[in-house]
């Protein structure tokens, strides 16, 4: 069934929620799949449910332990204390009734699109409630849980014998993933983020490039708070490319974040819907290009739930099925029927006009400074390929 692409969904997704009041939202997920639903750009066919993840597929990359204590706080049963010790209750991540259960699904939801591609079910595919890039092996960190992007590679390379690429696009450094995968040389990661001098985790500079055997494996692109289309579309075209030439992926695991927004409550760059467009594309060419099409993509950040990531979103998945319209206004019903409860007015077009924001001051400085850290990041690659071949 080659060409497939296959969107994994259901409502139980929802459940993953802290409090009435936490930024994080998978209410964004519904939004997403209704503006493609009233768009026609997606049939009952293309959906497919997410399953749990085990004990044992967490504990790939989790400590039992951390997932003992996931489980006894969702049922209150953890002392606050002791949560604290794995990053649970804090004020990012809280504890929430069966949280546990949530979480695996969730985890579970990103192996059910491995399979569909690994098993060539579908050649693409896509889970937008994954993309927890800040989990870690013992600990709960920025509004992530289970790592479901680590487990899924670490998944792969167990049952697929694979090597991954993994692409984070998120304005939040990846640095779960990176961390779980540092010293392999067998799985790269590379990371564009708003750089971490005032922005959670702090982490992703352009300096941390793996350890051990995994030296010269993890490629991180800090850029300048800011940061516009132009500036950002430049170091990621230019990163996605030749760090897929340098590895030969078997397989293309993308991380969405939709936080780069200039919209977005949390970050601080300012990109507009035009990045959004981009960034599924290159992943798409890369998927054909080494990985036989193989390409799953995740979720993510996304605070603007209403105005930016609905739209973010859509455009991953008209990506995957080569689906043109989207482009002009959105569909009405869509808007009619969310305008009610958005506390916000809803954009009316999939494109962000040109004039979105006032002019940045230091665009020359910022652009200049990104293009080096680039250079910077890309250096090893860049400089081992001008050596002469024997
Ligand atoms: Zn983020
Ligand atoms: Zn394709």
């Amino acid at each position: 069934m080659s060409g497939r692409s296959v969107f994994v969904f259901s409502e139980e997704l929802l459940n993953y929620r802290f409090n009435a009041n936490h930024p994080f939202n998978q209410q964004r997920l519904k939004l997403t799949l209704d503006l493609l639903k009233k768009n026609g750009s997606i049939s009952d066919n293309d959906i497919i449910a997410p399953r749990t993840a085990s004990m044992d597929e967490l504990c790939l990359v989790h400590d039992p332990e951390y997932v003992q204590a996931v489980m006894k706080a969702g049922k209150g049963e953890l002392s606050a204390e002791k949560g604290e010790s794995y990053g649970l209750g804090t004020e990012d991540t809280p504890v929430f009734p069966n949280m546990h259960e949530a979480s695996a699904l969730l985890a579970g939801g990103t192996l059910t699109a491995v399979d569909a591609v690994m098993e060539e079910k579908a050649e693409h595919a896509l889970h937008l409630g994954g993309g927890l890039h800040h989990g870690f092996r013992g600990k709960a960190s920025g509004f992530c849980i289970y790592n479901d992007s680590s487990v899924a590679i670490k998944y792969m390379q167990e049952k697929y014998k694979a090597r991954v690429l993994y692409v984070d696009t998120d304005a939040h450094h990846g640095d779960g993933v990176q961390w779980s995968f540092y010293d392999d040389p067998d799985v790269c990661t590379l990371s564009i983020h708003e750089t971490g001098r005032y922005l959670f985790p702090g982490t992703g500079n352009v300096n941390e490039r793996g350890q051990g055997k995994g030296y010269g494996f993890s490629f991180n692109i800090p850029v300048d708070a800011f940061t516009e289309d132009e500036s950002w579309l430049d170091a990621y075209s230019q990163a996605i490319t030749e760090v897929a030439d340098f590895f030969k992926p078997d397989v293309i695991l993308t991380q969405n974040g939709a936080d780069a927004h200039y919209f977005d409550p949390l970050t601080h760059l300012s990109s507009t819907m035009k990045i959004f467009r981009e960034i599924p594309k290159l992943a798409h060419r890369v998927a054909h290009q080494y990985c036989n099409g193989r390409w799953i993509a995740v979720g993510g950040g996304g605070y603007d739930i209403w105005r930016v990531v609905p739209r973010a979103w859509a455009l991953i998945w008209h990506e995957m099925t080569e689906n043109s319209n989207c482009y002009g206004s959105l569909p009405k019903e869509w808007l009619e029927e969310w305008q009610i409860s958005a506390p916000i007015i809803l954009p009316k077009e999939w494109d962000d006009p040109n004039n979105l924001y006032e002019p940045i001051p230091r665009k020359p400085e910022i652009t200049e400074k990104n293009a080096k850290t680039l250079e910077k990041a890309l250096y090893p690659i860049r400089s081992h390929k001008k050596l002469p071949t024997t």
